[in-house]
């Protein structure tokens, strides 16, 4: 039976049915409007999975223009248990990801430009949002629903699915420990898209050691001042808003969270760094001269700066774990797509066992991968603990991605090695999420002590 597409065309006529449904309907939340305005406009059964066929559509190899890039990958991701509305979100960004990302993705990366208009794309979709209430703009989607299109975006183009992740994790800092006042202000910007967040812990001298952090918050009349160096940044100059986690006392934990507009007096972009991958994500170092903050701003109370940076983190975590995954699809794609068509000795590569067991494990490795993830995201919904899952789901997720799309280089022989395919592309944007939001030797620590507290007690 035929999958009726979702176009762009039938999310704006969506979303302008949405607008009237709201008025007269304000139980349900963005996503259950938008799935139902989209079947609405091709009848029931076009995107139900059990009705129309589409749990039942095997994974087709991608062909060499999809392993140059130029057309969106397969995402073999199960989709037979999710529910309608999960469906409709994912197959929203499938459309997204083949009509805009992926055309676009590598030519963002060669120029190094940060692709704002993309992001504009995302947060014009509701997707600036998802996991967040509708009260105050967003989705009112689970964090499960939220990493599942993390996953499909990240497939599509990485850089911008790291932006939406970090720009998330700032936004879930207001939520969770933000004043009404702040989350009107702010976080309603945020979810709406109008502004863009971003996330600044690291310095020069505090990397894993965070606690060693020098930026200064100093009192100064009804608010702080704002003064010190901050590196890697992600969309630091780029963004509107920033969460700067500072020092207010010399004690060890004596930081706080704030909320710095990036126009601020004084809020410097020193550089922007030359990176290895991610070259579309623009990584900066700051600096903070006296820059002027009111006390509305500072997010929790003085010397919570770290409960809420780590917790920010674990969910965090969550999305760069999603990335892997996502990352890691679209490298076996690329290496199956290519591996099936690339003949030597007179039939396809893929039929030497020796490859195809080479496909076969990192299809394995990607599916763990993604059952890790969507674990702790349940249990992060479920309001149960999940700070180690989120270690877990990090460390595993990304040295998987660096294992599989290292070798899926190595699966394309010598044009695996050339920036035409886009393999190499993937394998140099692993690296990167092995060392973000908490190198993967930082997660092992987190699980080693969640063990050994465990026996001890
Ligand atoms: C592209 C990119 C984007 C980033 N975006 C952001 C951002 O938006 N916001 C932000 O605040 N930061 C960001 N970061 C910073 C990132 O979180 C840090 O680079 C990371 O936490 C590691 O810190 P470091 O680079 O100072 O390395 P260091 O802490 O100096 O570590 C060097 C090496 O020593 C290891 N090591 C250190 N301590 C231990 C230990 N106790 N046991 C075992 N090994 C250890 C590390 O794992 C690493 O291999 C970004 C980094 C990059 C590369």
């Amino acid at each position: 039976m035929e999958m009726c597409a979702v176009s762009f065309d039938d999310v704006g006529e969506a979303l302008q049915q949405i607008n009237q449904l709201a008025v007269v309907d304000g139980q349900r939340s963005l996503g259950e409007l938008l799935a139902l305005a989209i079947l609405d406009l091709h009848g029931s059964a076009s995107l139900h999975p059990r009705r129309n066929g589409y749990a039942d559509i095997r994974p087709v190899p991608c062909s060499l223009e999809v392993a140059r890039g130029l057309i969106v990958p397969h995402m073999p991701a199960d989709l037979r248990l999710l529910e309608d509305e999960q469906l409709a979100l994912v197959q929203l960004v499938r459309e997204l990801a083949a009509n805009e990302l992926v055309p676009q993705a590598a030519g963002y990366e060669e120029r190094s430009e940060d692709p704002r208009a993309l992001y504009e794309q995302l947060a014009a979709l509701g997707l600036t949002g998802i996991p967040f209430s509708e009260g105050h703009g967003g989705a009112g989607q689970s964090y499960l629903t939220y990493l599942l299109l993390v996953e499909e975006l990240a497939a599509a183009y990485l850089g911008l699915a790291i932006g939406l992740s970090v720009h998330t994790l700032c936004a879930f800092a207001i939520d969770s420990f933000g004043s009404e006042d702040q989350k009107r202000d702010v976080l309603e910007k945020l979810t709406s898209g109008e502004w863009f967040g971003a996330y600044s812990l690291s310095e020069p001298d505090a990397g894993s050691d965070a606690g060693s952090l020098q930026t200064k918050a100093r009192r100064s009349g009804d608010g702080y001042e704002l003064t010190g160096s901050k590196v890697f940044c992600t969309r630091g100059r780029e963004a509107d808003v920033v969460l700067v986690i500072a020092r207010t006392s010399d004690e060890r934990r004596g930081v706080s969270a704030f909320l710095v507009e990036t126009d601020a007096p004084g809020f410097e972009g020193d550089k922007k760094e030359d990176k290895m991958g991610w070259r579309s994500s623009p990584t900066w170092q700051l600096t903070l001269n006296g820059v002027r903050v009111d006390e509305a701003r500072r997010l929790g109370a003085e010397g919570e700066g770290f409960k809420i940076g780590l917790a920010s983190l674990d969910s965090g975590r969550l999305g760069i774990a999603a990335c892997a995954v996502g990352l890691g699809q679209a490298s076996l794609d690329a290496a199956v797509g290519f591996t099936t068509e690339r003949e030597q000795f007179g039939r396809a590569v893929s039929d030497n066992q020796g490859v195809s067991f080479m496909l076969a494990d990192m299809a394995t490795q990607i599916e763990a991968g993604r059952a890790l993830y969507r674990h702790a995201a349940r249990l992060r919904d479920a309001g149960a603990a999940y700070s180690v899952q989120a270690a877990e789901a990090k460390l595993f997720c990304t040295d998987m991605a660096m294992k599989v799309t290292t070798d899926s280089v190595q699966l394309h022989g010598g044009y695996g090695y050339i920036t035409e395919y886009p393999a190499e592309r993937y394998m140099r944007e692993a690296k990167g999420l092995q060392i973000v939001e908490g190198t993967n030797q930082i997660q092992r620590h987190v699980i080693g002590r969640a063990l050994t507290a465990t026996k001890s007690s």
